[in-house]
């Protein structure tokens, strides 16, 4: 990787983020495309420092993470139209000193789940109602799904369904779900907490597709379960994977080489399973 004065800083910005693969995935894809950039972790709780910090420094973009997806609106000078509707911003582009605010993680499901089944007219129950859950059901709406909600917090849960002007059902009636398709947009499951999932495999039906959005393990029980009843499954690496893609194309106006940022992050994954052995 050649480093030089024309060399363009990106990076990803939140707290904590050790577990982010975010630099691998994003190195991997410039120097595959012979861009001239270079993306780093920017752990920090000074999220307006940060701002300052952006401008002063001229960082061409940033992946925003826990805590600052939301937070980070009232900061920018531009938010385009569907972040604005989630609520929510995953990538920050500088344009010439204009602070703009997308988000990819909502295209960045579609593209994983579009590659397992047409989504218009099919029926979805997505579990969780945090900041992802917004995200992928607002997008999945406005493709023609229909929708249901089931969440831990009953309230919140009801509050998305209504956003998303959709049903919500508590988890205590997930006994036999019947849906073409099922995401686990909650953080169950995640590395180093490898929970029970938050519904049973043995609630899914043969054939559904069951995408967790959870990324490290690559299988989470969940998605483990479902395929042993039969379902397709798909990991969150895939959807990791486009809402990257997405954010490398806005940064750099170049077609992400998938195939390439792929690898890197599933070596990344592997090498960290090495690493927690
Ligand atoms: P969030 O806003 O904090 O929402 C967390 C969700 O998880 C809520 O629905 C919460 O339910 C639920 N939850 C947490 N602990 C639970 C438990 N023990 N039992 C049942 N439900 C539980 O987080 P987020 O931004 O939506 O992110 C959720 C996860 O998705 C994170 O792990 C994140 O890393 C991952 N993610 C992956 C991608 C990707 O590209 N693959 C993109 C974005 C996010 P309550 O409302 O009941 O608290």
């Amino acid at each position: 990787m050649k480093i030089d004065c024309s060399t363009s800083l990106y990076g990803v910005l939140g707290y904590p983020l050790s577990h982010s693969l975010s630099p691998e995935m994003q190195n991997a894809g410039f120097r595959a495309s012979g861009y001239n950039g270079v993306y780093l972790a920017f752990e920090s709780k000074d999220l307006e420092g940060c701002i300052q910090g952006i401008r002063a420094l001229d960082i061409k973009g940033l992946s925003i993470t826990i805590p600052y997806k939301e937070c980070i609106l009232p900061f920018l000078d531009e938010v385009d139209d569907v972040a604005q509707k989630i609520g929510a911003v995953n990538t920050l582009v500088n344009r010439k000193g204009r602070l703009v605010g997308y988000n990819t993680d909502a295209i960045g499901a579609i593209r994983a789940l579009e590659q397992q089944l047409t989504l218009p007219g099919k029926d979805c129950l997505i579990i969780g109602a945090g900041g992802a859950a917004r995200a992928i059901g607002f997008a999945l709406k406005e493709r023609g799904v229909r929708l249901r909600i089931t969440n831990r917090n009953e309230t919140r849960g009801e509050r998305l369904a209504s956003g998303l002007d959709c049903d919500f059902s508590p988890l205590s009636d997930m006994g036999r779900i019947q849906a073409d398709l099922v995401v686990q947009a909650t953080s169950v499951g995640m590395y180093p907490n490898l929970e029970k999932p938050p519904i049973s495999p043995k609630a899914l039906e043969k054939g559904t597709v069951v995408m967790d959005i959870i990324y490290n393990p690559l299988e989470t029980r969940l998605l483990a379960g479902a395929r042993e009843r039969g379902c397709i499954t798909i990991s969150g690496v895939e959807m990791f994977l486009h809402q990257g893609a997405e954010q490398f194309e806005l940064w750099t106006d170049l077609k992400a080489p998938l195939e390439v940022m792929r690898d890197a992050v599933l070596s990344a994954l592997e090498q960290r399973r090495h690493e927690n052995r």
